[in-house]
């Protein structure tokens, strides 16, 4: 593996990470947050000194470039994405990343936080990292690997491409899109501003690792209008909508069918939020499978417990309101499987192994599929997400780094 790359990649993900740019589900706007912006408008002016083309920030806050062609032929245009916000769950501000030079094979302690400790006994996969440079944070926080390596990937790459013009490549569009970890990344207009025959996202783990199966995916929303009344004189009169709602819970299959209890490929029902008084009650769930008779089935038990239960109290009110949100992207690959061959070639050509397991969630990549632009995804190396342990070997980056080289080319003779 030649190193060309490390020093380069750690810079970018050391100033990366720094910057504070979590999504917040619960903002109505786009962005979700004025902060990703601190990383937005920071990708506008890096872009535009490595001299990339039409440098825009949309105005649903998403930094599009592109990296002129260097053959004169007719090739397919390649997209490159990764996600500039971090994940909600955990603290994600005063990020300090620490870099774990030649790491020597024991387990990472943390100034910030004195009882945790990342062992490679723990996690096999940094056990196969001795010797590599590991960047965690410092405790305290995420480290924000998810997705700031795909952005230090796309831009190591873009930086090599425009100052070696002698690499025969097709056109490459480049997007960096806010909200992803909230599943609000793909903007209608996306697509078509983008432009691509097809993309990948740089937002995977292990290298070697090129996702193309996501899970389908559904929201539902019930609704439990009770009857109110005061409790002094509620005999044979009040209606619990509470009471109600629990029973519904209940009634699920928790045993066999929440994402506590499943794995690989099968699906699941999980209630997310549960909120309400003795007159109302309003529970979310989200449902998922792989198939799409699997999420129908779902839906279709939760409909049919919520009947149920609206059975045994007439004076009640229930209501579950199914609405979709994104689909496994292997319904549309499978139908041309250009981009996923493309790269797992250019995984094995830069001496790596491809893996393709399905992704037990979604992806920038599941809508802009379902839109029309296959997009698979690609490894970072990043692992532990959405976390204090998370951490990435800056060796790693520098494999897909390559591997995003060798797409280039690659993508010119499709
Ligand atoms: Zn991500």
């Amino acid at each position: 593996m030649k190193p060309e790359f490390d020093a380069e990649l750690e810079t970018r993900l050391l100033r990366y990470t720094a910057i504070d740019s979590q999504s917040d589900a619960a903002s109505p706007t786009s962005p979700s947050t004025k902060i990703q912006f601190d990383m937005l408008n920071l990708l506008v002016e890096e872009l535009k000194e490595i001299g990339a083309s039409d440098v825009t920030l949309t105005d649903y806050g998403t930094v599009l470039a592109t990296i002129p062609a260097t053959v004169t032929h007719d090739t397919p245009v390649m997209g490159l994405l990764a996600h500039v916000d971090t994940a909600p769950a955990f603290n994600a501000t005063g990020v300090k990343p620490r870099v774990h030079r030649a790491y020597d094979g024991t387990p990472i302690t943390f100034p910030d936080a004195p009882g945790l400790r990342l062992s490679p006994e723990d996690y096999p996969y940094l056990a196969t990292k001795a010797g590599h440079d590991i960047i965690t944070a410092s405790g305290a926080t995420l480290l924000g690997a998810d997705d700031k390596a795909g952005v230090a990937i796309i831009m190591t790459a873009a930086r090599h491409l425009l100052e070696n013009p002698d690499i025969p490549h097709g056109p490459i569009r480049l997007a960096f899109t806010p909200d992803e970890e909230i599943g609000r990344g793909v903007h209608a207009d996306l697509p078509a501003d983008l432009g691509a025959d097809f993309a990948f996202t740089f937002d995977g783990g292990a290298i070697g690792e090129i996702e193309h199966e996501t899970f389908s995916a559904d929201g539902a929303t019930v609704q439990i209008e009770g009857v109110s009344i005061h409790p002094g004189t509620a005999k044979d009169k009040l209606v619990n909508a509470l009471h109600l709602a629990s029973k519904i819970v209940q009634t699920l299959p928790q045993a066999t069918m929440t994402p506590e209890t499943t794995d690989g490929r099968d699906g699941f029902i999980m209630i997310t939020d549960m909120t309400g008084t003795a007159a109302h009650a309003t529970l979310h769930f989200i449902l998922r499978d792989f198939e799409r008779d699997g999420l129908a089935a779902k839906g279709t038990l939760l409909q049919e417990i919520c009947a149920a239960v609206q059975a045994t109290e007439p004076r009640a009110r229930i209501t579950c309101e199914i609405a979709a949100q994104y689909r496994n992207m292997r319904y549309w690959l499978e139908d041309d499987m250009t981009p996923v061959d493309l790269a797992h070639a250019a995984t094995r050509e830069a001496g790596l192994t491809p893996i393709s397991n399905p992704i037990r969630g979604g992806t920038d990549g599941s809508r802009l599929t379902e839109m029309g632009v296959p997009c698979p995804n690609i490894f970072t190396g990043m692992q532990n997400l959405h976390g204090p342990l998370e951490w990435i070997s800056v060796q790693d980056m520098t494999a897909a780094t390559r591997t995003c080289l060798i797409l280039a080319r690659r993508a010119t003779e499709t």
